[in-house]
């Protein structure tokens, strides 16, 4: 049997996709804390790395990784890579694109309901004994409301469709890099129209692009603003799409009724977070793609592409296609 491919691991996997990667010739490197100095470390030896969202694979480290010819993102977004770096490198970045997807769908959806049924307060009041707190109405319908996405790509078009179809919901949407064909393909039940259009005319809106140059501070204090008095930003994308002091200033003077939030600027939020103490906001630690099922099958189609690259299969999922041309 030829040597054994060194796969660096700066968190742990699901021990399913562990064992896949040391039953196909490979040998596992673990690093015990996820941190710079260890990854900087370690990635010396390693041909491919199995990316979690605990560390950047930043220029220095690529330049530490001598043997390294292929980073796999167990997610779908390649944010925590410097691809640029990495195409310099030649290294093969990869990602689990669509693993997350219905995931996601389901998270966001419960930020919808969760902040018109007023979920939390009205558990919260329960447990006091305030059970009088049902004559208060402080639930609304979803039903027929207006859904606004900015980004209308697999979660944004997928989570579209369950409420056009479930709740009769009105769907309107932005996203300049769709081409029209695909906009076409959807032009019987939604809307393509301006970000600003977008923000101004919805109940709810949802955030599904990626964190990009472009795409950062893209929802500041201006566009919050835009936004109708009762309606709810919802953000499962990325943290930093938002910008989030904008968002605590606008909640703080009531120019919106709420948000649902899955990602921060920071991560982990920090203490010190106004969001913390909101009523009106519900938090979930970037989980919208860490269930038990969607968990497993991230690590396995990341362990999978690691596998299939060693054994010279075509690249699948590739974030960075420019070097496949060096
Ligand atoms: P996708 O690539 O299928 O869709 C993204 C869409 O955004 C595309 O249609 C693209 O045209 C559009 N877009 C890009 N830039 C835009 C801009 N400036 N304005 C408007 N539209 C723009 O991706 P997806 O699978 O739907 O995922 C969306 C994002 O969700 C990912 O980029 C990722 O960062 C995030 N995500 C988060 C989690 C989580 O755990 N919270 C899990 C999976 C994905």
């Amino acid at each position: 049997m030829s040597a054994k491919h060194k796969v660096l691991l700066p968190q742990p996997i699901e021990k399913e996709a562990h064992e896949y990667l040391v039953q196909n010739n490979c040998e596992v490197i673990v690093c015990s804390k996820c941190e710079h100095d260890e990854v900087a470390e370690k990635i010396a030896d390693a041909e491919a790395v199995v990316l979690r969202t605990g560390i950047k694979i930043t220029r220095d480290l690529m330049e530490k990784g001598k043997n390294l010819k292929t980073i796999s993102r167990t997610g779908a977004g390649v944010d925590n890579v410097d691809l640029d770096a990495a195409t310099e490198h030649r290294v093969v970045v990869t990602s689990s694109l669509g693993a997350n997807t219905t995931s996601v769908i389901e998270h966001a959806l419960m930020f919808i309901l969760a902040l018109s049924k007023n979920t939390i307060k009205i558990d919260s009041e329960v447990r006091k004994g305030n059970f009088k707190v049902r004559y208060q109405n402080l639930s609304s319908d979803v039903r027929e409301k207006t859904l606004g996405f900015i980004g209308f790509g697999r979660i944004g078009s997928g989570l579209a469709r369950i409420c056009h179809d479930s709740f009769a919901m009105k769907i309107i949407a932005n996203d300049d890099y769709l081409p029209d064909h695909v906009k076409k393909s959807f032009s019987d039940w939604v809307e393509f129209t301006d970000i600003d259009a977008v923000l101004g005319k919805s109940d709810y809106i949802s955030i599904h692009v990626p964190l990009t140059k472009e795409t950062k501070d893209l929802v500041d204090y201006s566009r919050i603003k835009k936004m109708k008095k009762n309606a709810f930003l919802i953000n499962t994308s990325r943290g930093g799409i938002i910008n989030e002091k904008d968002l605590v200033k606008a909640l703080k003077e009531g120019v919106i009724a709420g948000a649902g939030l899955d990602v921060f600027e920071n991560e982990p939020i920090e203490n010190e977070s106004e969001l913390l103490k909101m009523e009106n906001v519900i938090l979930s630690p970037h989980t919208a793609a860490l269930t038990v099922e969607c968990t497993l099958r991230m690590a396995m189609e990341g362990v999978k592409r690691v596998v299939n690259y060693f054994n010279g299969l075509p690249h699948e999922n590739v974030a960075n296609p420019a070097v496949l041309d060096l």
